[in-house]
């Protein structure tokens, strides 16, 4: 069994899609981003690369490439996907945490996890979705990026992801 984690950040800016796992979230403002900016895929795809052993998203997909300007994000979870079966390896199961202060996940949990699950070859059950704020504390809660401009930025975690190989599938079921 291996175990990967990820996380990324993402300042947010008026005039983009707010995307969390290919699920487009009712905001005035969205990810700033060379890719669609999907926070929380790209999160997950450093998740499923590292324990892989098949290095990063930037390494994988670099920003500039003009080739992915604008590129979905879930794209490139399928792309992350082929490269993962291609080296036998398979999902168990992700767990993710989203901490955004502007928008309230709850209600689109259920709609993210029936879209990462489709990409990544699981049911529904084996992917967690979980949401947090900072209460106002920090870069994220004050609404800050870290530049000190105005603008809501926005932050996902992974841990947890369990690419396995085909045969410990069976074990990761008693998980
Ligand atoms: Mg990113």
């Amino acid at each position: 069994m291996r175990i990967g984690a990820g996380w990324d950040f993402h300042r947010l800016v008026p005039g983009r899609p707010l995307l969390l796992g290919g699920v487009e979230l009712p905001c005035d403002r969205g990810e700033d981003g060379f890719s669609d900016g999907d926070v929380l895929v790209h999160a997950v795809i450093d998740a499923l690369l590292g324990p892989a052993g098949l290095g990063d998203i930037g390494s994988n997909f670099p920003p500039g490439r003009e080739d992915l300007r604008g590129i979905s994000s879930m794209v490139l979870l399928e792309r992350t996907m082929d490269m993962l079966r291609g080296e036998g390896l398979s999902v168990g199961n992700v767990d993710c945490i989203v901490a955004l202060e502007e928008a309230r996940i709850l209600p689109h949990v259920p709609a993210i996890r029936a879209s990462l699950a489709r990409a990544l070859g699981v049911a529904p059950a084996r992917v967690s979705v979980k949401g947090k704020t900072r209460e106002g504390l920090g870069d994220v809660g004050e609404g800050h990026d870290p530049d000190g401009a105005r603008g809501r930025v926005g932050e996902a975690a992974h841990e947890g992801a369990r690419p396995l190989d085909r045969h410990e599938e069976a074990a990761l079921c008693a998980v």
